[in-house]
Parts: C-alpha cells; sequence; structure tokens
C-alpha cells in the first residue's frame, strides 16, 4: 500500500521529497501530499490527479518556501473514503500546527471520530487517518512533546501504520511509527530520512534501518533514536543495502511476482482489518442496501474472469454452505449474453482486482438494469465497479505489478468469505460463536501462508525434478476444485506448460485416457472432505504411469505413501485450504518458469487489466 518519505536536516527538503514520491509511484497511489517545515509553521500541498498525481504536485510546489531543511510526502492508495484532494495526506489537527501522514488502516477510527467530534474537533475528511492528527492535538495540548504525544496515541488505536508526523513548535523533528506497515530509516552525513522502502531514499541515505512493530522513532538532522511502546530505547536492525533501483524496487527479490508472494500474509491481514462492528457484525466499505433488503436475497450469481473466476467459486462453497443461500459462478463475458434471471431479490456479486475489467463490469451493469442487487469486490478504490455497484468490500493487497495475480487472489478470497459469514449473520443460518470461531481461523491463516512461503526450496527442488513436464492434471474436489483451476491457470500464464484443472471424480468421464507415463498430475489433499476418494483418484492415475505430486496436510502419511511427490503444508479449516495450497502452487509454477528461464512478470501474450471485450 501506497508510500511515505520523510527528510531533516537537508539544506533543501523539497527535491528530496518529490523525487522519493517519484520513486514510491511504483507502489500504486491515487492521490499525494507534502508538508514542508518553514519558519515554524508549516506548508502543506496536496494533489489527487491519479497516477499524475505526482507531477501535478511538483507544478503545485513550484510556489513552496524554498530552503526548508524538514518536510514529509505521501502516496496515498485510498481505503477510507474515495481518492480525492481533501481525502490526500497529510492531515492536519484543528490548528493546523500538526501534520501527519499514514499507511495502512486506523481500525477503530468511528469510535474515536465520534468522541473527537464531541469534543468539537473539526475533520475535514473522511479518511480513517485524520483520527490520528486530531487526538496528538488534543496529547500535545496535555503538555505532551510530539513523540509523547503519538506514543500516547498509539496506545489508543488499534491496525495498521506506518506514521511519520511534524509539528511546526518542534522545527528539525519527524516522528515516526510502525505496525505491521513497512518503514525503514536512512541516514547520511546531517541528515536523516525515512521512507516505506528503500527505493524512496536510495541514493540519499548511506545507511539503512529497519523499525519493527511498535517502535517510535525520533529522527533529528544529526541521526535518530528509537524506544518502543512504552518508552524503552531500542536498537535497530541494520539493513544492507547493494541494490540499484530496480532491485530495491522489488524488495531485494528478483522479480515482482515473488515479491508480491511474500506480501500475501500481508495482504490478507489488511484485508481482515476494521471488519466487525460493535454488535459483531461484519461490515462492507460501502454499503448502499439496508439489512433489511440483504434479508431478501434469495439467489446469488457470481461474475468474473480468469483467476477472479476460481476466487468467485470458492466462495460458492462458503455461501452455500454458510448461508444456505444457491450460488452459480458464471464466466463475466457470457453472463450479459446469455439473457440471465436475475431480478430484485437476486445478489449479483462481480469479481475483478482492477474493478475495471470489461467483461465484469458490464455484467454488473446488465444485473443492475435487472434490478438485482449489485456488490463488487475489488482491489481498486472508486474503480467503476466500486462505483457502480450498491455495496462494495475491498480487498487491501495493494498495487499488484505482476501480470498474473498473486496476492489479490488471497485476497479475493478472504473477502468473499467475509461476505458469506455477513450473509450467514443476515440469514442466521450460523450461530455468533460459529461466526466468531471462523473469523478466529480466519485471522490464523497469514501466519500459516508465511509458513508455506518459507518452505519455498521444498517447492523449488520439486520443480527442478519435474522440469521436463509437458502436461499436468490438477485434481481436487470440493474447494479443491477451484484451487486445483488456479494451479493449472498460473502454470499455464508463466511456464506455457498444458496444465488442466479437474474436479477428480471428473476424470474418469474422460480425462483418464490422456493419463500416461510422464503426466504429473498434482492432487489437492488438504481437504479433509472426500480424501478418501481422492486417494482412490490417485490410485487410478498411477496405475496408469502418471507421476504424482500431492500437496498435503503435514504429517500426511498414507499420502505420502502413495504420490511420488508431496509438498507439506499447514492444516486448516476446509473452507479456507484454498489461502493455504493455492500458495504451494504459485510457488510451483513460479520456479517450473524459472527452470525454463521466462520472464515471469510478463508473460506473453497477457494484459494486467482486461478493458476489452
Ligand atoms: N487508510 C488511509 C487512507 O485511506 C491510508 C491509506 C494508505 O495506506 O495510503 O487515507
Amino acid at each position: 500500500m501506497c508510500g511515505i518519505i520523510g527528510v531533516v536536516g537537508s539544506p533543501d527538503a523539497l527535491p528530496i521529497l518529490l523525487e522519493g514520491l517519484e520513486r514510491l509511484e511504483y507502489r500504486g497511489y491515487d492521490s499525494a501530499g507534502v508538508v514542508l517545515h518553514f519558519e515554524n509553521q508549516l506548508w502543506r500541498a496536496r494533489a489527487a490527479e491519479g497516477v499524475e498525481s505526482v507531477s501535478a504536485l511538483v507544478d503545485q510546489c513550484a510556489a513552496a518556501p524554498r530552503e526548508s531543511g524538514s518536510g514529509i510526502g505521501h502516496t496515498r492508495w485510498a481505503t477510507h473514503g474515495a481518492p480525492g484532494e481533501l481525502n490526500a495526506h497529510p492531515h492536519v489537527d484543528c490548528s493546523g500546527l500538526i501534520a501527519l501522514i499514514h499507511n495502512g488502516i486506523i481500525e477503530n477510527h468511528h469510535e474515536l471520530s465520534e468522541q473527537l467530534r464531541a469534543r468539537g474537533h473539526v475533520f475535514s475528511s473522511v479518511t480513517d487517518t485524520e483520527v490520528l492528527a486530531h487526538r496528538i492535538e488534543e496529547h500535545r495540548a496535555e503538555g505532551l512533546d510530539l513523540e509523547a504525544a503519538l506514543r500516547a496515541t498509539l496506545h489508543e488505536v488499534r491496525g495498521a501504520f506506518a506514521i511519520a508526523v511534524v509539528d511546526a513548535r518542534e522545527p528539525d523533528v519527524i516522528i515516526a511509527a510502525r505496525r505491521v506497515s513497512p518503514l525503514i530509516i536512512g541516514t547520511a552525513e546531517g541528515s536523516t530520512y525515512l521512507a516505506s522502502d528503500v527505493p524512496a531514499i536510495l541514493d540519499r541515505a548511506e545507511r539503512f534501518f529497519v523499525v519493527d512493530d511498535d517502535q517510535i522513532c525520533r529522527l533529528t538532522p544529526n541521526g535518530f533514536s528509537v524506544t518502543d511502546l512504552s518508552g524503552v530505547p531500542v536498537t535497530l536492525r541494520e539493513l544492507e543495502v547493494s541494490w540499484d533501483l530496480e532491485s530495491a524496487q522489488k524488495g531485494g527479490y528478483d522479480d515482482f511476482m515473488s515479491k508480491e508472494m511474500h506480501e500475501q500474509p500481508m495482504a490478507i491481514s489488511a484485508t481482515l482489518l476494521d471488519r466487525v462492528d460493535a454488535a459483531g457484525q461484519i461490515t462492507f466499505d460501502e454499503l448502499r442496501l439496508s439489512d433489511d433488503q440483504l434479508r431478501t436475497v434469495d439467489k446469488v450469481t457470481m461474475v468474473a474472469c480468469g483467476s477472479s473466476y476460481h476466487t468467485a467459486m470458492v466462495a460458492k462453497y462458503a455461501i452455500e454452505r454458510w448461508a444456505r443461500v444457491s450460488v452459480e459462478v458464471d464466466t463475466a463475458s457470457e453472463f450479459r449474453y446469455r439473457d440471465p434471471i436475475v431480478d430484485a431479490t437476486s445478489m449479483v456479486i462481480g469479481v475483478s482486482q482492477s474493478g475495471e475489467t470489461i467483461d465484469t463490469f458490464t455484467a454488473l451493469r446488465e444485473a443492475k438494469q435487472r434490478g438485482a442487487m449489485v456488490v463488487a469486490v475489488t482491489n481498486i478504490v472508486d474503480s467503476s465497479m466500486a462505483r457502480e455497484a450498491d455495496a462494495v468490500l475491498y480487498t487491501r493487497a495493494g498495487l499488484e505489478v505482476c501480470v498474473v495475480a498473486t496476492k489479490t487472489v488471497l485476497a479475493q478470497i478472504v473477502a468473499l468469505e467475509l461476505l458469506a459469514l455477513r450473509l450467514a449473520q443476515l440469514r442466521g443460518t450460523l450461530a455468533p460463536e460459529e461466526v466468531a470461531r471462523l473469523l478466529q481461523r480466519l485471522h490464523d491463516v497469514p501466519a500459516m501462508v508465511q509458513e508455506v512461503l518459507d518452505r519455498e526450496a521444498k517447492v523449488a527442488d520439486v520443480a527442478h525434478q519435474i522440469a521436463s513436464t509437458r502436461d499436468f492434471f490438477f485434481l481436487g474436489r470440493n474447494v479443491g476444485f477451484p484451487t486445483a483451476l488456479e494451479g493449472a491457470l498460473k502454470l499455464k500464464e508463466i511456464t506455457y506448460v498444458h496444465a488442466e484443472g479437474y474436479p477428480a471424480g471428473e476424470l474418469k468421464h474422460g480425462p483418464l485416457a490422456l493419463i500416461e507415463p510422464g503426466v504429473v498430475v498434482v492432487a489437492l489433499m488438504t481437504d479433509d472432505i472426500l480424501r478418501d476418494k481422492l486417494l482412490s483418484n490417485l490410485a487410478e492415475v498411477k496405475s496408469r504411469g502418471a507421476t504424482v505430486l500431492a500437496v498435503a496436510h503435514d504429517g500426511d502419511s498414507q499420502v505420502a505413501a502413495v504420490a511420488d511427490y508431496v509438498i507439506c503444508v499447514p492444516a486448516t479449516e476446509s473452507l479456507f485450504t484454498p489461502l493455504v495450497d493455492m500458495v504451494a502452487l504459485q510457488q510451483l509454477a513460479y520456479h517450473l518458469a524459472r527452470e525454463r528461464g521466462l520472464n515471469v512478470d510478463r508473460p506473453r501474450n497477457l494484459a494486467k487489466t482486461v478493458t476489452v471485450e
């Protein structure tokens, strides 16, 4: 998500901030802004012109006071409040003396802003961020300095953040803090920097340090000091940086696909933030439908393309099992042209990373014209689909640069499963304790995904051993079926090798004729429902000479006895297994592509966002 930069102690801070913001553009953003310290005041400029925002900001900054030595800058990727100048950071308190930038999400912003408004604070944006500026203002008024005021505020907030704050009364000081969202500090002779990541300050700083969760940093021209939330001094880990700009943008990974696969725990955590209200009800980001309207839903139709189609299929299992509503999943490009049967009691859910996929967008529009309740699940705030829909759930995966989807896929599954739980709450089909239990299990998933990521070497080794394979069949049952489809699609997209996904029970109705020595069958064995039947299917393909590669639970000796290769993953709830298994399948495709020397970030013939029919 977006980017932050700051500098203290420079002879001229502005060009450093603007260049840093340009270098953060690759992270994706919709608006940008800076604040400079200037003669015991703050000077602020903001621009909201989409991907042109930084250049618009550069134009505005022609009027900036020159030779300010410190300031902060931000590129925003909206999560709360549409992209627009009023919502762009930095945000200021009522006095205009305190300015703040923030990456992440403040989960309890509703209750904090209600309390602040009741005490007379006037808000100028609809972001979750602005509460921080006003709460720091209150703590400053109690006599705390800026660092103590931020510390006190952080004790009161829940969520994810990288924050930098300045105060006109404390020139040459930036206070910064982090929880979940990334933050680094850089130093050079006489000046100190902070940024979301290395590229922003690559040529400016000489040494780089990584800020950890719940640490508060005080930056001055001569360096920095760091304390934990209780004020105890801590030492930061130094980062060895020998990267050029391009590898710095990839966070030191060889390519964006690898970087984005490793961002998946964060993408899931971010998508889960701020989702349950005080009454324990799961919330949408935008909702223009009443609960009574939502309760009338008697049929759900999901429309999507590509990987999003597979996440929609996972959602079908979740919605039907938890909310007991019948769900049909339709390829978006087919929906509109088959005179679909939807009406005022139908919910039509469009799933698209970009929110601009023309097939999905036009399908939603068609559904709306037919009177259906229309829901969008997308990664881009205020995208065409988000604007068209009656309700929106955002995935918060941050920008995805690689053409093939990884982190946005997992974030979509999480968002759709939250939607399924919301429908179950409305319809009373799951007990409140069961919803709470499932939510708790969902919160455990990021750590499991991390575990799979940490075991990548094993997958790379398997990929090396089967690198010459030209035919793959991916088999699964239940939610293992959409997982199989997604695994096959990833493989096709980046290795250009033939791969098909099948529900395992369908094998004997045709594809079994293609099974012969040299074919690799990838079997998803982690969902305990129907696992025994899958074991029989494996016996069928093995007896026809196929090589079996199984994705199985840790410690599943029965599968290990049948399969030629096993990739082990942690066990989780049946409906959450795609979130874990798909990571292993991404790694498999990734390493098979690398074995072939292919460019995983730019597969041939494919575009990231498909805006033609
Ligand atoms: N949640 C904040 C907003 O919507 C920050 C978003 C970001 O990380 O850029 O303004």
